[in-house]
């Protein structure tokens, strides 16, 4: 999937491009040019990174010029060689000699060629791999004995859930086990991130000692404190949904009602705040500048402490501190590749500029940071929920949003949360319960849909029933069943649909295949991946993983993939807050939501002056 493409020559001057939207790719094909073409420099490797941008590129040194294909780098695109070369050949063809200054119209040529280079690629992709039979699988030929040993196995393996139907009641219904390649690969890549994670904070998937297997068949009861206040929890209990224990007039709808139009920013004081703060005494205010000149000469610009003096800067004076720096922001949970890029960001703005003092150098390292990173976390593109959710409701459709990830990551409960936002807003919601296979799934979001229903009564929504759930029940096929409850939503007049899926593992092939399906056949408005705050390099290779089997399993010549990320448990990581770096920057997509806790209050939006000053204590 080709974000834009064009030719210019090696001077930088655009002769043509293939689609109006080009703006949003300047700032990477002028990379390109500095960094490369003008320079010479790595014009052999024919590829080039900016942030989530990939462009593979083409000399023509005949005609000095350049045909740059741009993409999103996560995603793999096996035809661009014989692409760029067609193109090359089409253009020459067509236009044989170049004039500045002339008009080049060559969108035709352009459709042609790269539609007989994508029929040529999809012509390759092999046939999916038929799923294996169960007498065909390890787990057939466990013995009790080595389910037993099962048991000091990683917990990964055991969350790997498989979406086919659940097996019949008399096969074992443990967990796969045995050593399988796949077991390998899940042991080395715990003890890589165990390696890789200073804090040992790891997502609970990972860290959860084993349990016994009487344990492992459900979910425990779970308490929703909703607003901290202990006298109103609600206890969600999906094992025993019984809707007499739940008592709905206790729940104190003011601790949880007041979200309501643009979600509220994460409530982080960034230092401006503090410093201009109007009604302090004097003593406060002094404490603020004490703490401000603290912060600024601690944390991670302490390390710039010694580059003092009265002459310029080089690399090799900045080593050590970037290094610390480097290690200071993979301690927050960035993934150890962005850090690295973070810091050659601020080496390169660094390089040769004169020492001077060490608050001088503290603001310039400052400066540089904060402006990678706002610029990794501004969105490329916007989404408005609220927004788009209207002119659905104008067109008579539903807006229909698909939540995938891993399991235990939140899904389930933020696309609660996200439920009660939208209600709050007026909008009614149809929840799909297309995770058919964990056990549990669909009493967990029934009882989400009585509580949100009970806060939200029809009686003070002019007789709408403002949340209904879809459910077919478990061992059904996700995809149709999603394709159902949309139908249903569009007959029956529903604002929004939100599809929960099954939790899988990035590695499972099987189970991304069906996620791509179900996509692919009810083509969402929107495809959220909720991922957990607390992981570091892990959230990386979810993410890449996730949205390349989205575009490789989808056979649609315009996949789609993640539109957007629900960062949640931030309420978990204190200030380690690099997840969100490595996921923006993975992606290019924005943190639509953030979940700060287990109310359906608890979503907030993304604060980027909150993570950048959290990134620098
Ligand atoms: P799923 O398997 O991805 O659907 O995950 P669930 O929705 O069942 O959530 C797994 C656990 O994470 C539950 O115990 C939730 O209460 C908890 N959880 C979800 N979101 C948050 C959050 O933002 N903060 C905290 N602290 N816990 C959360």
């Amino acid at each position: 999937m080709l974000d834009f493409v064009v030719i210019f020559t090696k001077g930088g001057v655009v002769l043509w491009h293939s689609n109006a939207s080009g703006s949003s790719f300047a700032s990477c094909i002028n990379s390109l040019i500095r960094g490369v073409i003008l320079e010479e420099r790595n014009t052999e490797a024919k590829y080039f990174e900016e942030d989530h941008l990939a462009v593979q590129f083409k000399l023509d040194n005949e005609l000095d010029l350049v045909y740059a294909a741009i993409f999103q780098k996560v995603i793999k695109l096996n035809y661009l060689d014989g692409f760029l070369a067609d193109m090359q050949t089409a253009f020459k063809e067509k236009y044989g000699d170049i004039r500045l200054g002339d008009d080049y119209d060559f969108d035709r040529e352009y459709r042609r060629v790269l539609s007989a280079a994508e029929e040529a690629s999809a012509k390759q992709v092999k046939a999916p791999k038929a799923m294996r039979s169960y007498n065909e699988s390890q787990k057939s030929k466990k013995t009790v004995a080595s389910m037993i040993q099962d048991d000091k196995k990683p917990v990964e393996k055991r969350v790997n859930i498989q979406e086919s139907p659940p097996p019949a009641k008399s096969q074992p219904s443990s967990p796969a086990t045995g050593s399988s390649k796949d077991d390998i690969i899940m042991e080395n890549r715990r003890k890589l991130r165990e390696k890789l994670t200073p804090t040992k904070k790891t997502s609970p998937s990972d860290s959860k000692p084993s349990k016994p297997a009487s344990e492992k068949a459900g979910k425990k009861p779970r308490v929703w404190d909703l607003g901290g206040n202990s006298k109103d929890a609600v206890m969600l209990d999906r094992s025993k949904d019984t809707p007499e224990d739940v008592q709905y007039q206790n729940i104190n709808s003011e601790l949880v009602g007041t979200m309501q139009g643009v979600i509220r920013d994460l409530d982080v004081e960034s230092e401006a705040e503090a410093e201009n703060e109007e009604e302090s005494s004097e003593e406060e205010q002094e404490e603020q500048v004490q703490v401000s000149k603290k912060s600024k000469r601690g944390g991670l610009l302490s390390y710039f402490k010694g580059i003092v003096g009265a002459k310029t800067m080089s690399l090799a004076d900045l080593q050590p501190a970037l290094e610390k720096m480097r290690d200071h922001l993979i301690s927050k949970n960035v993934a150890t590749e962005i850090a690295a890029k973070l810091c050659d960001s601020v080496a390169t703005s660094l390089d040769g500029k004169q020492m001077g003092t060490f608050d001088s150098i503290a603001s310039q390292v400052k400066e540089a940071l904060t402006q990678s990173l706002v610029r990794i976390l501004s969105p490329k593109r916007r989404i408005d929920i609220i927004r788009d959710a209207l002119e659905s409701k104008r067109n008579g459709r539903p807006y229909t949003i698909i939540f995938c990830g891993v399991n235990g990551v939140g899904k389930s409960t933020n696309l609660a949360k996200i439920c009660f936002w939208l209600i709050e807003n007026d909008f009614n919601v149809l929840i799909a319960a297309c995770d058919t296979f964990r056990a549990g799934a669909v009493e967990q979001l029934r009882t989400h849909t009585r509580h949100l229903n009970a806060l939200h009564p029809a009686a003070k929504h002019d007789g709408r029933t403002m949340v209904q759930l879809y459910e077919k029940g478990y061992g059904k096929d996700a995809a149709g069943i999603a394709m159902e409850a949309i139908k249903f939503a569009h007959d029956t007049r529903v604002d929004v649909v939100l599809v929960d899926t099954a939790g899988r593992m990035q590695d499972n092939e099987p189970l991304m295949r069906s996620l791509s399906k179900l996509i692919k056949v009810n083509n969402p408005d929107l495809v959220l991946f909720v991922g957990e705050a607390l992981v570091g390099n892990e959230a990386v290779d979810q993410l890449v993983k996730f949205n390349q089997s989205l575009a490789d399993y989808s056979s649609n010549e315009n996949p789609h993939i993640i539109d957007g990320i629900v960062l949640t448990k931030f309420d978990t990581i204190d200030d380690k807050v690099g997840a969100a770096i490595s996921m923006t920057y993975i992606t290019g997509q924005p943190i639509v939501f953030v979940g700060t806790g287990q109310t359906y209050a608890d979503l907030k939006a993304i604060n980027v002056n909150a993570v950048v000053n959290s990134l620098m204590k």
